[in-house]
């Protein structure tokens, strides 16, 4: 998983990912990015996760550039399958997983 928005502008390389201003008014930025790197891995969640997680999706619920987070997100992991991680737009891994099964973003 990227860091929270606030820095998941920066590619691999390091390199500014294109047409990410919007990230500048992402209310992740003011927190830290752990609650947004949880993972989605099969079986019960600790408590303390699940409250971090819990957090991150409150964040995002607030958050003024949730959908274009949606998208980039969406945009960034295709192909992906389930190798999603983290929270995006409030979502976790495996419900972007699934938005994506349903056929988002297919012209
Ligand atoms: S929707 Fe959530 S993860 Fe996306 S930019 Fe906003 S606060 Fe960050």
């Amino acid at each position: 998983m990227l860091k929270a928005p606030g820095s998941r502008r920066y590619g691999k390389d390091g390199t500014t990912v294109v047409g990410t201003r919007w990230m500048d008014e992402a209310l992740c930025r003011a927190y830290p990015t752990e609650m947004f790197e949880t993972q989605d891995r099969p079986g019960p969640v600790p408590p303390e996760e699940r409250a971090m997680r819990r957090d991150a999706v409150a964040v995002c619920g607030r958050c003024p550039v949730s959908a274009q987070c949606l998208d980039y997100a969406m945009r960034m992991e295709r192909g992906a399958g389930n190798n999603r991680f983290g929270i995006y737009a409030g979502l976790t891994g495996p419900q972007r997983a699934k938005i994506a099964r349903s056929g988002y973003g297919a012209a």
